[in-house]
């Protein structure tokens, strides 16, 4: 059976395509596709958001074409095209500036919780079945005829993440789909989850430790970046995924704190709500960046945070604010005054003042290098580094004004004195 047999059609009126999904780009890869008189259609998360009048950044195409007979068209047709994943049967259109993600029609053959085996199908409910959710399982045409298969527009409407077919079989096949029915339930759910899918997510959660780092870092950053997260990340809390994915990150009552004071002063980076969920210090931190493979970039944010060099917080003096501020730059400077004013309950417009100030500071860079302590005569080694923190002291107790002529000339009378003394 195939979901061109008409059950699954979705009548309008609904947005049909919109932003990149309309655009001429997308025409000419889908006329290619469809030269023949074969099927193309947006299909996944780019047609959920469409009906919700959000555009995507990623458009997924399917087709029952074969990824070789969808390379050839598209090269004959003057498409750029690459096989970024040809083996499981999607490839990557590039034209105009945008990028589409065609894939060819599959269905499961084998799952063992991680990955899939494939195999190519000319179906469209074969594949919609192996989607995740109702609404993640539609598709659209480019003349906005809509594929429904699962009731997917309902579920939306009414903020129901649910699962196609069993909860716990669909787990079974991907353990990662605990982590997206969290995603989505931050995302487009309303009031409690469906209890079936909730129960059967605390039941496979042991199953998690399989998933590898990079995937539940995907998933959840993704999470931590929802304006529900805090409610989300407790759910989650309740039904013992965090226990086994990263069982350091418990502290509800400092996001709930820190995601108040954003509402107010602005977003802090989604790796603060991190830090905000985690126990301060370094163990607990560089296990988490570990667990999560978090990029070096991030984890060293994630440590800064968690064990910061200097101690931050809104009741500090002018000077220990301002060494902050140098020494950690403005934004490790104001994720940490919220961490702070979060973990002390600071109230809002306390805050606000010190962040002010943050945001008109500018950090700057001290001005003398290693270089310039060798140039005046003193021999490469630990001297260097030493004289060079003690200028550096010495400048930052100035209030950071002073130039780098400045500092030479203090640097210069320093190096006479000690060499004179020798
Ligand atoms: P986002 O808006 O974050 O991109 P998305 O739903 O588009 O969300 P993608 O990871 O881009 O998510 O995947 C595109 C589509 O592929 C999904 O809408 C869904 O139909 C299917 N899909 C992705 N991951 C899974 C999975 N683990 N199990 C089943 N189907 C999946
Ligand atoms: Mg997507």
């Amino acid at each position: 059976m195939t979901g061109t047999a008409d059950p699954d059609t979705v009548p309008s009126p609904h947005p049909g395509p919109i932003g990149l999904m309309a655009g001429t780009a997308a025409r000419r890869v889908m006329q290619s596709l469809m030269r023949t008189g074969q099927e193309a259609r947006f299909i996944g998360g780019c047609v959920r958001d469409a009906l919700l009048g959000i555009q995507a950044a990623d458009v997924d195409i399917a087709t029952p074409l074969p990824p070789d007979e969808v390379m050839r068209r598209l090269r004959q047709d003057g498409i750029r095209v690459i096989p970024t994943g040809i083996e499981h049967g999607t490839v990557t259109a590039l034209t105009e500036g945008a990028s589409f993600e065609i894939t060819t029609l599959r269905r499961d053959v084998e799952t063992d919780g991680r990955h899939a085996v494939v195999a190519f199908t000319d179906s469209w409910l074969e594949d919609a079945s192996r989607r995740d959710f109702t609404f993640n399982a539609m598709s659209l045409t480019p003349e906005g005829e809509l594929y429904d298969p699962f009731g997917g527009v309902r579920d939306l409407k009414t903020g129901r993440v649910r699962f196609i077919g069993q909860a716990r079989e669909r787990i079974a096949e991907d353990v990662l789909r605990i982590l997206r029915f969290f995603r989505f339930h931050a995302r487009f759910g309303q009031g409690r989850p469906d209890p079936d899918a909730l129960a059967a997510c605390a039941t496979m959660a042991p199953l998690m430790p399989s998933l590898s780092g990079e995937r539940v870092q995907q998933e959840v950053m993704k999470i931590l970046a929802q304006d529900r997260m805090v409610e989300v990340w407790r759910l989650m809390m309740d039904c013992g995924v965090v226990a086994q994915i990263l069982p350091h990150a418990t502290n509800i009552p400092r996001l709930a704190a820190l995601d108040r004071l954003e509402w107010l002063v602005g977003e802090a980076h989604p790796m603060a709500h991190l830090a905000a969920l985690l126990p301060s210090g370094l163990s607990a931190a560089a296990d988490t960046a570990e667990r999560m493979r978090l990029s070096n970039a991030n984890r060293d944010y994630l440590l800064a945070l968690c064990a910061p060099p200097v101690d931050v917080h809104p009741d500090l003096t002018v000077t220990s604010r301002r060494h902050a501020l140098q020494k950690l730059g403005p934004e490790t400077y104001r994720d940490l005054l919220l961490l702070a004013a979060a973990t002390r309950g600071t109230p809002a417009v306390e805050l606000l003042e010190a962040l002010a100030e943050a945001a008109t500071w500018i950090v700057v860079p001290f001005p003398l290098k290693g270089r310039d302590v060798l140039e005046l005569g003193i021999t490469p080694g630990p001297e260097v580094g030493v004289l060079l923190a003690a200028m550096e002291g010495w400048w930052a107790a100035r209030d950071y004004r002073p130039s780098r002529e400045d500092c030479l000339t203090e640097l210069t009378r320093r190096v006479n004195e000690r060499l004179a003394r020798e």
